[in-house]
């Protein structure tokens, strides 16, 4: 490895003197050949580069924990680096394009002119986010929030939606409130099927829109019957994919439009971003989120975009230890005296646990538990010195929410009570601490 960085150093060195020598011309240059293993390395990346440029990395041909490491966007075009830079410029030169006789871009030339149209460090996650999703454009936002806006936005004042019962309690407020006043009306449905999905369309009804497992029950819908059902009636399906990503459930394989994401969450993985991402099936979807994109503005600047990109890379091991502490977790938690329920889609006994087997490769990181009263929830809020009692999910540090205060605040008290959004409920994302001083410490906060 020495010898072949002091190589190519003696040969970048020649290039330079031979630069110096010759003022502003490159020429005459006799650049040397290439040391051994360099030439095959650059024939790699060229090759890559190729590849994105002609968009057709191998998505198909590799498995996912490796398209989160190699996803068309690893090796940077213009330098070689391991990595994205952070393309912090709100403007691109557009060079001669400003002349009516102009030629039209060469073919393949990555094209950027205003950062809220588009930025190559954002394009970057957006594609990555696409491989990993299985679909054909992908999108990232300021917020998973405003990912949901702006995919609800090509819908049309007028249109119906029809929405699972127990979404993430901002999609409840975004839905009740903001789009209820431009004209967008939803209809919300306790158990989704194939049956309630089609009772519950009407000549306006333009999509379908949920979360399964849900927050912050864990609840089970079946995507692929659910999505089959839409499709007949001529809806879009769109599916929030937060608790599972990419690597557990892929919801556009199984039938859905459109996946979206609070990138805040597993994505990112570190509790330090705010960010959101949608991904569409079909290039046509795509233009029409990029059209709401482009208007409303709601971007991901580009310093979180490389934050969202970096998470991505460890997605893999990170999930894989987190579910696996949440699932020791519920065991424990089953057991408790004091825990009432335990909701958890790898618990043997989880309504719609062989839907999810079937639709997802493993049971996620996210669990709820409801103590017997009140007063022990907050007291477990209060005593545990490992959790942090927080909003949020999915970072590395396991987080205690307390979903009336919290997730479901902005829902009315008698909506939660009809929906089993207890007080004494408490949702738990596992981090990566050590399963045993978790445990150790949730039984103390329990006592
Ligand atoms: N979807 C789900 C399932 C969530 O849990 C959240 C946030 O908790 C969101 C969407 C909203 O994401 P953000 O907070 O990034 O706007």
């Amino acid at each position: 490895m020495s010898s072949l960085l002091g190589a190519t150093m003696i040969g970048l060195k020649l290039i330079s003197v031979a630069l110096t020598k010759n003022g502003s011309s490159p020429l005459p240059l006799s650049v040397p050949p290439p040391p051994p293993g360099f030439g095959i390395l650059r024939a790699k990346r060229n090759k890559l580069l190729d590849k994105r440029a002609r968009g057709v990395y191998p998505q198909n041909s590799m498995k996912l924990a490796t398209l989160l490491i190699h996803n068309g966007h690893d090796t940077d075009s213009a330098t070689g680096a391991l990595g994205i830079p952070v393309y912090q410029s709100s403007t691109f030169d557009r060079g001669p394009d400003f002349r009516p006789d102009a030629p039209p871009p060469p073919e393949g030339r990555l094209d950027y002119d205003y950062a809220r149209s588009g930025n190559p460090t954002r394009k970057a996650l957006e594609d990555a986010a696409a491989l990993l999703e299985g679909g054909s454009d992908g999108y990232a936002f300021s917020s998973g929030v405003s990912a949901i806006a702006s995919v609800l936005g090509i819908l049309s004042s007028g249109d119906h939606v029809i929405v699972a019962e127990d979404i993430y309690g901002g999609s409840y407020r975004l839905l009740n409130t903001y789009f209820k006043r431009w004209g967008l009306e939803h209809t919300a449905i306790g158990a989704l099927n194939p049956e309630t999905i089609r009772a519950a369309v009407r000549p306006s009804t333009k999509a379908l829109f949920l979360e399964t497992p849900s927050n912050p029950l864990l609840k089970i819908t079946d995507l692929p019957a659910c999505c089959a059902a839409a499709q007949q009636a001529g809806l879009i399906t769109i599916v929030d994919n937060t608790f599972m990503t990419p690597l557990l459930q892929r919801p556009l394989e199984l039938g859905a439009d459109i996946v979206v994401h609070s990138a805040t969450k597993f994505l990112g993985g570190h509790s330090d971003v705010l960010a959101g991402i949608a991904v569409t099936k079909t290039r046509e979807l795509g233009r029409r989120v990029h059209a709401v994109q482009n208007s409303f503005g709601a971007v991901l600047g580009p310093w979180d975009c490389f934050l969202v990109a970096r998470g991505l890379k460890t997605l893999k091991v990170r999930i894989e230890a987190e579910q696996a502490t949440a699932a020791r977790l519920a065991d424990f938690f089953s057991r408790h005296r004091n825990i009432e329920a335990v909701y958890y889609p790898g618990l043997e006994r989880h309504p719609g646990r062989e839907v999810h087997a079937a639709q997802a490769a493993g049971p996620g990181a996210v669990l709820s538990f409801r103590t017997r009263t009140v007063e022990q929830a907050l007291g477990f809020l209060g005593k545990t010195r490992l959790a942090a009692p927080a909003v949020s999910l999915g970072g590395v540090e396991t987080i205690a929410s307390y979903p009336v205060r919290m997730s479901h605040a902005a829902m009315p008290a008698a909506e939660r009570d009809r929906l089993g959004i207890s007080p004494a409920l408490i949702r738990i994302s596992a981090g990566l601490e050590d399963a045993d001083d978790l445990i150790e410490d949730f039984d103390a906060a329990l006592s």
